[in-house]
């Protein structure tokens, strides 16, 4: 059994590290209580924007290694996922075919930027794609086997044994910007989607910071759901790497429901307001799909008392500013 933080797994440098780590005083002033600070992995790249780009630099590192010309993945239609994986397959000459979820619609943010990417777009509809993604993923990767090309599957949002590595490491960083900083946070917390995040922040800031509870804000589906996907992925992880388990408890897995609104990429008006405000008092985007409610949930948890009167929260920007668009009218009626 091995220590996480000595083994040496493929890795391909991609994203623009490290992201800066900034504390939000304008909104301090304003709010006042304990400090935020935001990690801006928005900043991983300009259109390879956001968390999904540091799963990336494991799992394409591993289709390489594999020796596979072709990666196949998957996610709703504005995924942000998806358009990072179909970038990055362009800058390293891989063929990337994504698997989306739902109708076809305008050309717009991440769906828009996958076809520039020259990415091959399979759309099904909602129903079809949940009953059948995992016969969908294979049918096209034996397709690509039978025209003699091997091909990668990153699961949705790269939440997976391999992609845990890529906030594990984040979490090195993270731990060495607050030393630099000076601060020792009580707290993180971060939208969760598909797990992959949340999971590797839970297992990496038990060893770098650990003294930092990391908290997930589901944005869809809900508690239970998350419990067991977080511990399920880092479990998988564990396994495929022989890693050791840590000593006592073991990891601590944290979830914050309640926040999801009408549904998965639907937002309500207090969320687009959040994001206007945030804008309007440090420059800073969020997006309606995840950080929006991750951050709306920040504050209103704030408000509630969860996080204590004092200190300093870490909040991980995980980056969306493609998804801001295709919603654009859910601002009309702020009177911006
Ligand atoms: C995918 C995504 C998340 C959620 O991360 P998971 O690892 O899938 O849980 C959060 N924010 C943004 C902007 C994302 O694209």
């Amino acid at each position: 059994m091995k220590d996480p933080r000595q083994i040496d797994v493929p890795r391909l440098s991609l994203a623009q590290l490290p992201t800066p780590l900034q504390p939000l005083n304008r909104l301090h002033d304003k709010i006042g209580g304990p400090k935020i600070w935001v990690k801006r992995d928005d900043l991983t790249g300009c259109t390879l924007s956001g968390n999904k780009i540091r799963k990336l630099e494991f799992s394409l590192a591993q289709a390489q290694a594999e020796g596979c010309e072709v990666v196949i993945t998957c996610g709703g239609l504005q995924s942000n996922h998806c358009r990072a994986t179909a970038l990055l397959c362009a800058q390293l000459g891989l063929k990337c075919h994504l698997l989306l979820r739902g109708e076809t619609a305008e050309a717009d943010g991440n769906y828009l930027l996958d076809q520039l990417a020259g990415a091959t777009i399979s759309c099904y509809p909602s129903v079809r794609y949940q009953q059948e993604l995992t016969a969908l993923l294979q049918q096209w990767q034996e397709h690509y086997h039978n025209t003699g090309r091997k091909a990668f599957v990153i699961p949705t949002g790269a939440s997976d044994a391999i992609g845990v590595w890529g906030y594990f490491h984040a979490s090195k960083e993270l731990a060495d910007d607050c030393e630099g900083a000076n601060i020792r946070p009580r707290h993180v917390v971060c939208a969760t989607g598909s797990g992959g995040t949340q999971a590797g922040l839970t297992a990496g800031c038990h060893y770098y910071l650990p003294e930092t509870r990391v908290w997930g804000v589901n944005v869809c589906d809900d508690e239970a759901w998350f419990m067991h996907k977080v511990n399920q992925d880092i479990a998988d992880w564990q396994q495929r790497y022989q890693l050791q388990s840590p000593a006592g408890e073991g990891y601590s897995v944290n979830v914050i429901d309640g926040y999801v609104g009408p549904g998965y990429a639907v937002a309500e008006e207090c969320i687009f307001r959040t994001i206007a405000e945030l804008a309007a008092t440090e420059g800073l985007v969020l997006d309606p799909v995840y950080t929006g409610k991750a951050f709306y949930a920040l504050l209103q948890e704030l408000r509630a008392g969860r996080f204590g009167d004092s200190g300093d929260i870490v909040f991980m920007h995980t980056g969306g500013i493609f998804g801001v668009f295709p919603q654009r009218r859910g601002f009309h009626n702020l009177n911006l």
